[in-house]
């Protein structure tokens, strides 16, 4: 079993039973939703299939909802062409029929009001920011600015501000409708695009309390570090968010691109040290959008997030609509597979985590115990899911197969790297999960007679919770 997840966004090349099903085969635990395209009957139908198929594979399948955001896009009717020092006017949409007439074009961006947020000194990058401009002046309207670049300035193309302070709701009335729908299809992840800040977590987290009755557990929130603004609170973000990802896409257009490998490494850091799934994302395997075959960079790539312990790594359009959607997948897992078992994986261990309570200390020495006596696995009982990522947070050689009775749990816990998850749906007699699990993992081959384990369990059934039981254990 490979420990490193791998999250596979899904789409025209992707949407069949057979193929989703021959994707869970070849290695994918997580699928991504790109609420930036499909209608609501198209979503449902694919969850409706992800849901089949995870069940008659009997393997947990997440499902991520990844919600477009306030993404800026150009808001002209037709084209228009600029080369390198022209001056500009930059304005928006809602001063589109009182812009005084000029002979200097005029860029509109496609939110109300957004042109005021941009002072002299500021980039505009359009385009994956291959057109590229600066802001030179104000006036009550629009801004000025001259072009860095040539370029054809398209409709509806993406325009990324890194510099302006951007105070824009994280959830545009698009996102409240797909944030609707998705709660009510209970999806397990709901990605948040352009996060800035903690409060834009806050915010959007209580969207969704308001939303689902009381007492009902809210979807996790996986936080897209993409804008300039997460990289400088990034510490709060991660504090307050439920995971993470890097979303290499924008970051590169708002960051210089010859940074984002480090970034890439200091947010997983950041992530492992507070127990929160990280992914990384975007570009990954992108020549296998069009190739059977991956370029050397991607496969060095992608070896290169396995050896920095994140949790999953992530295809965006090379499953989505590309030629060869499963053999990318099996791809990957391979890749992964190689890599966990070569003597280059090995640059973790001395992570410190950022939670000390008496029960993390606990899981430390659980894994300590794992790791003296070479078990091949720690069995452990994880009703929420958090017992079994303490325990992935320490990346221990050895498996890790949790026990849970809560099939959010069980989905949820395909992004944890190296977390094997045993359902037992609404079963409350937690004492006889360990058995049943090692049964069932002797059947899987995850266990065989004679294998050592430790066994964890944070709550003794029947017990007050303050009673825990820790031990070793041959597996007969
Ligand atoms: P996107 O996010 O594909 O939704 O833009 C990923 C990224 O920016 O890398
Ligand atoms: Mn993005």
């Amino acid at each position: 079993m490979k420990n490193t997840k791998i999250v596979t966004t899904i789409g025209p090349a992707s949407e069949s039973k057979d193929v989703l099903r021959a994707l869970a085969n070849a290695g994918m635990n997580v699928v991504r939703l790109n609420f930036s395209h499909g209608k609501h009957d198209w979503h449902r139908e694919i969850i409706n299939r992800v849901r089949e198929v995870s069940l008659e594979l009997g393997q947990p399948i997440g499902i991520l909802a990844d919600l477009q955001g306030p993404r800026i896009r150009i808001g002209n009717d037709t084209e228009l062409r600029i080369t390198e020092g022209q001056s500009v006017r930059v304005s928006d949409i809602s001063r589109k029929d009182t812009l005084s007439a000029s002979d200097t074009p005029t860029i509109l961006l496609d939110i109300a009001s957004i042109s005021d947020a941009l002072e002299p000194g500021h980039l505009l990058l359009i385009e994956d920011g291959t057109i590229r401009l600066s802001v030179t002046g104000r006036e009550q309207d629009f801004a000025l600015a001259t072009a860095l670049t040539d370029g054809l300035i398209k409709p509806r193309k993406g325009i990324n501000l890194p510099d302006s302070k951007l105070d824009l709701p994280i959830l545009c009335d698009k996102d409240r409708k797909d944030l609707s729908f998705v709660l009510k299809e209970g999806v397990d992840f709901v990605g948040l695009s352009f996060v800035g800040s903690a409060t834009d977590i806050e915010s959007a987290r209580e969207a969704m309390r308001a939303e689902l009755p009381e007492g009902m557990r809210l979807p996790e929130i996986v936080s897209k570090i993409e804008r300039k603004e997460a990289i400088r609170n990034i510490d709060e973000i991660i504090k307050a968010t439920d995971a993470i990802m890097v979303a290499r896409g924008d970051l590169g257009i708002e960051m210089p691109e010859s940074e984002v490998t480090l970034l890439q490494k200091d947010i997983i850091r950041r992530s492992l040290m507070s127990v929160k799934p990280v992914i990384v994302a975007t570009q990954m395997m992108k020549s296998m959008t069009e190739q059977p075959i991956p370029t050397r960079a991607e496969v060095s790539d992608v070896t290169n997030a396995v050896v920095d312990h994140a949790d999953a790594v992530m295809l965006s359009e090379e499953s989505a609509m590309g030629k060869y959607p499963v053999e990318t997948v099996a791809m990957m897992r391979e890749i992964i597979t190689k890599t966990e078992e070569s003597p280059f994986d090995d640059v973790y261990g001395t992570l410190d985590l950022n939670i000390h309570s008496e029960y993390a200390t606990l899981i430390r020495s659980v894994y300590e115990l794992a790791k003296s006596f070479e078990a091949k696995a720690i069995l452990l009982l994880s009703v929420s899911g958090f017992t079994a990522r303490l325990a992935s947070h320490f990346r221990p050689d050895t498996g890790i197969l949790a026990a849970t009775n809560d099939r959010r749990t069980y989905d949820r816990l395909a992004l944890a790297w190296g977390v094997r998850p045993y359902l037992f749906e609404g079963d409350q007699k937690l004492d006889t999960f360990v058995d049943r699990m090692v049964d069932q993992a002797k059947e899987d081959g995850s266990l065989s007679v004679g294998d050592q384990t430790v066994v964890f369990l944070g709550r003794v059934p029947g017990e007050r919770d303050m009673m825990r039981l820790v031990g070793i254990r041959e597996i007969r």
